[in-house]
């Protein structure tokens, strides 16, 4: 079955969201199963906010159907990828590969037309909320003219993970604020330069000190790195 969940090993990761000074980020993961605060995201029925629940990524990923994928990873007959790793250590940090519910791959990392594709682009119909892929701290939250409504989160060790094209912030998320693994950040739209609704993902490691800040930094395929054998333990 195709439409298992890594919940477990999501749970066992997750760490409550701290207020807004600044506190040491713990890589270590939590036993304690904690569940995710109350999300005000307004009333129900509308599209653009659809009831969601905690972040429980699949087990799987397949690329969306109807479209080229650009940058595709191997993948079966199906469209499954092969060898996909919904928890992965970049750097020493735990990450999540994919940190939305229930979507597919709409295009890989690398080259595409020209130019770099800094990241990966999730996709789900209707958009879903896009969650925090690690513990860390929010150092940018504001409108881009590419990236539109985006977040950079800072996960220590050099680590960071970038969320574009957001419809909306989630509540809360501000510079500074420290927020714990699968916590929302905000909600998949498509400000910026994205012709329709997904999250484009990135993942960066360098030095934030650096003249260019967040852009000065070096991004990474998100499928190029090892699983966080914790996951593979969980059985799936
Ligand atoms: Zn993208």
């Amino acid at each position: 079955m195709r439409a298992g969940a890594v919940g477990l090993v999501l749970a066992a990761l997750m760490v409550s969201a701290c207020a807004s000074s600044p506190a040491p980020i713990d890589h270590r993961p939590s036993q304690a199963i904690l569940r995710m605060p109350p999300v005000d995201f307004g009333p129900p029925g509308d599209l653009r906010n659809p009831p969601q629940g905690p972040f429980q990524p699949n087990a799987y990923l397949r690329t969306c159907p109807g479209m080229r994928v650009s940058n595709a990873p191997a993948m079966d007959g199906d469209r499954w990828l092969i060898d996909f790793k919904p928890i992965i250590v970049v750097y020493g940090v735990i990450l999540a590969t994919s940190p939305v519910n229930d979507v597919c791959l709409a295009s890989g990392y690398g080259q595409r037309d020209g130019r770099l594709h800094a990241g990966i682009d999730l996709t789900s119909r209707p958009p879903g909320i896009v969650y925090s892929g690690a513990p860390g701290r929010v150092i940018e939250a504001k409108n881009s003219s590419g990236y539109g409504l985006n977040v950079v989160l800072d996960h220590g060790h050099g680590v960071y993970t970038r969320y574009a094209h957001l419809d909306y912030f989630a509540p809360g998320i501000t510079p500074g604020v420290s927020i714990g693994f699968g916590q929302p950040v905000g909600q998949m739209g498509a400000t910026g330069n994205a012709q329709a609704a997904h999250l484009h993902y990135e993942i960066l490691t360098g030095n934030i000190d650096n003249p260019r800040g967040a852009y000065g930094l070096t991004s990474h395929d998100p499928f190029s790195f090892p699983p966080y054998e914790g996951a593979l333990q969980a059985g799936y």
